[in-house]
Formats: structure tokens, sequence, C-alpha cells
């Protein structure tokens, strides 16, 4: 008698099954939205958000051989839910069955990210911590808003969310009109605005004794949340400043939020690193474009005459974006202005709008 095949033991099966080029397997990346079984034939549900069809079709034949495999199995359908629609890039994966609207095996649909007034979303991200990651991500968000753009800054580095230091918003209020974030209505929040930049920030709601530990389970949680149930509003531009790295975490991030492209932050000492080549790997993956390279503390200006000094050498993340063909967007050196100004939310961009940073 043939052995009878069990939801459970499709699920084990699929946890063997690796997101490609990450360490995290499908299931736990939630993937796997359903299985159903008729005697020896599975079928599983998959939502795969990446835009790369590719990596969906990867991941589609991955699942089948795992789920084939189980003894007992007799025949195997893969359903897999296209990204959602609405966001700037995803496309639907040609040959994709997506199940017909209402009685979906998906379940509920999920609600729309509140982002249908935002143009494009920008990443901001970096290899690794400390490289002025945010400190890029505050300032391009000022200086966009002083071009004339709407600009909105979403904070998803929870482990550091410094834009609020930066930027000069609490819960009690920003700079120039600027105001803290306020309750709109049942579960929405309007984000708080300081120089005319819209801001969320989980700084904004949490104390900074709030342990770090508990706060990598936390983001994707609050990433959905940022999308969901913020009132954005109408805006040219949303920057996001990532997490710093290129783990899990940070990849069902990129996963999550429907990005435009990507800018990555780097030092000359990691520029050429497997570090910053991580990051580019992760949205290239996601076929999420990369925008360019940013190289910050690459010289330094003395504060007393004015000289710039190239500490670590010239050139090096001009070299590395050529060499990883991506375009170099320019240097920011070392100034002490760039840190007093982010210590005290007077952010370089407005407390020295002509110094070379
Ligand atoms: P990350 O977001 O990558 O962790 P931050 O933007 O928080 O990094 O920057 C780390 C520290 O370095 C901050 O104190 C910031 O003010 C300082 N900093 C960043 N860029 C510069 C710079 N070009 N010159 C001087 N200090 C800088």
């Amino acid at each position: 008698m043939p052995q009878a095949v069990t939801p459970d033991a499709v699920r084990e099966a699929l946890r063997q099954v690796r997101y490609p080029g990450f360490s995290r397997d499908v299931v736990s990346f939630g993937l796997v939205k359903d299985i159903q079984i008729d005697g020896g034939r599975v079928r599983v549900f998959l939502a795969v958000t990446a835009r790369d069809p590719s990596i969906a079709k990867q991941i589609q034949t991955s699942v089948e051989t795992a789920v084939r495999a189980i003894p007992g199995v007799t025949g195997v359908e893969i359903m897999v839910r296209p990204p959602a629609a609405g966001g700037p890039a995803p496309q639907p994966q040609p040959g994709a069955r997506a199940p017909a609207a209402g009685a979906s095996p998906f379940g509920a649909p999920e609600p729309t990210p509140s982002l249908a007034g935002v143009k494009r979303v920008v990443a901001v991200a970096s290899g690794k911590g400390g490289v002025g990651k945010s400190t890029a991500a505050v300032n391009l968000a000022l200086a966009l808003a002083r071009l004339g753009l709407a600009v909105g800054l979403m904070d998803a580095d929870v482990y550091g969310p410094s834009v609020p230091l930066m930027l000069g918003v609490s819960a009690q209020g920003g700079q120039e009109g600027g105001r803290g974030p306020q309750v709109a209505g049942e579960r929405r929040i309007t984000p708080a605005e300081s120089y005319g930049v819209r801001t969320i920030s989980i700084g904004l709601f949490m104390n900074e004794d709030t342990p770090v530990v508990w706060r990598g389970p936390m983001v994707a949680g609050l990433v959905d949340q940022f999308l969901r149930d913020v009132e954005w509003g109408s805006l040219d531009v949303l920057l996001v400043d990532m997490p710093p790295g290129t783990g899990d975490a940070q990849l069902s991030l990129v996963q999550r939020v429907p990005l435009s492209g990507a800018i990555i932050v780097t030092t000359p000492q990691d520029a050429a690193s497997t570090v910053a080549r991580r990051g580019l790997m992760m949205f290239r993956q996601t076929r999420v474009p990369i925008l360019g390279i940013v190289e910050n503390m690459s010289t330094f200006a003395c504060p007393h005459c004015g000289e710039v000094t190239d500490i670590f050498g010239t050139g090096g993340g001009e070299a590395s974006a050529r060499m990883m063909n991506v375009p170099f967007l320019g240097g920011i050196p070392i100034d002490p202005t760039v840190r007093e100004g982010g210590d005290a939310g007077r952010p370089v961009v407005v407390s020295a709008p002509d110094s070379a940073a």
C-alpha cells in the first residue's frame, strides 16, 4: 500500500530548499502559502516576490524536485503567485498561474501597501554598519527636498535608528514647522515631518534602552507596518534607510519593499571588499537596479584650512564601481561638520550647504 503523504512531510521537505544565494529556506521565508494533498498528488502554493522571474523559476523547480522525492508522491503541481501589482518594478512571471480572485487559495488578499501615491522607492544600503549610510540617506533626502521634490524617508535600520536624531525630529515635533507622527484614524499613522521631509522610524516610538536582540525579529513586521499603515501621501521619492548588512533580514526587506533602485554607501576601505560586493549581489539577485555607489569618508577636509587630504589614497570607490560595473555617484569627505550636524539634528545639507561634503 502506498505511503500516505502529509502536509507536514511536504513542509519538512521544503525546509531543505534554500532561497537562491541565501542560507535560509523557502518555508522560513514565508514563501509557502498552502499545501494541498489529494492522495499522492501534491499542490504547493508559493508567493514569490522576487522581481527576477528566473529566481521564481529556480525556486519553483527546486520545490518541485524536493516534493517529487517524497515517498508516496505521484504528482506535483506548483502554483506561483506573481509579485503584487502596483509596485514599480515587478512583472508577473511568465507561465505562473495566478489563482482567480475571490476564492484565492493564498488566503485573503494582502493589504495594499499605502504607497499608491509614491512614485519611486529607493533603498540606501551598506554592506556593514558605521559607513555613513544613514548620514547619506538623511542628507540625500534633504537635498532632494531642497530641489522641490516631495520626499519621504523610512528608517528601516531598527538596529541603529538614527534618522530621528539626525533630522532633529521626535514624537513631540520636528524642524522648520515639522511635527511628530500623528494617529490618523484606526491603525493609520501620518508620518512625522522635519525640514519638509516626511519620515517614520522606530526611534520615534521606542526608547533607546530597548535591547537590540529584540529588534532583529521585528524588522520584517515593522517594515510591513511602515508600508501598510503609514499615510505617506503623494511623494516623488521615498528613501529607505536599510539595516546594514546583506543577511536574510535584509533580503527579506528587499523582497517586501517595492524598490525602484538602490544606492550603496561604502568607505574606501571596504569599497573593494566582499562586503560591498555582497550588497550589490543582493540587489542584483532580486533585480533591483543599482543606481550607484557613494564613497563616504573618501578624503579628509581640514576644518581649519580647508585642505583636502587623501587619507586612504584616491579612486578606490571609483575603481571598484567600475569593476562591479555600476555608476560611481561621488565621494564625501570626512568632515567634522557632518558628524556635528548629524548629532545636532542639523544635517550638513542644512548647516553648511556650501561645504564640500
Ligand atoms: P551607518 O548608518 O552606516 O551606521 P551613520 O550615518 O550613522 O552610519 O554614521 C556613523 C557615524 O559617522 C555618525 O556619527 C556620523 O555622524 C559619522 N559620519 C558619517 N559620515 C561622515 C563624514 N563624511 N564625516 C564625518 N563624520 C561622518
